[in-house]
């Protein structure tokens, strides 16, 4: 059993209110594997469709520390939001006792290894999501969506 990012499976949750259906592996994979569905940001209260939001001046890491913060494209702090929907997100994997987590890339929750610089203007920064972050800090295996 692994867990998701929702938007990979054609579920409409993306702040546009869109997918992120690009192709049919994650279809593929859960043919032949359960493949639990989470979208972190829904799980911490934002709704669908919602303004971009952005991680500032950090990373998911650095978010958890409380270095730093996210903002939306409307200065809206979404902070504490990001943090519940992590924390929502791994209560999952702890009941279902998941080990492994296949993320959205590039997402200020999801993604792993890069994400947006809090700019909205398209650059990306090395780090993870706030969700992945602290996944990885709970042993959690991660999966780019392009390793699928
Ligand atoms: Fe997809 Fe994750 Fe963003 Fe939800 S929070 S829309 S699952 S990338």
């Amino acid at each position: 059993m692994k867990l998701i990012s929702a938007c990979l499976l054609g579920i409409r949750f993306t702040w546009s209110g869109d997918d992120k259906y690009k192709n049919d592996r994650a279809i593929e994979l859960s043919k032949v594997e359960t493949l639990i569905p989470v979208c972190p940001e829904q799980l911490g209260g934002l709704a669908t469709p919602r303004v971009p939001q952005e991680i500032q001046g950090g990373t998911g890491e650095d978010v958890l520390d409380g270095k730093c913060k996210i903002l939306n494209k409307n200065r809206e702090n979404v902070t504490k939001e990001f943090i519940r929907g992590a924390e929502e997100t791994l209560k999952t994997v702890r009941q279902l006792n998941i080990k492994e987590f296949i993320g959205k890339s590039k997402s200020p929750s999801c993604g792993y290894g890069q994400i947006y610089d809090g700019t909205f203007s398209g650059r990306l920064i090395k780090g993870d999501g706030v969700t992945t972050a602290l996944l990885r800090r709970n042993s959690i295996e991660i999966t780019p969506e392009e390793d699928l």
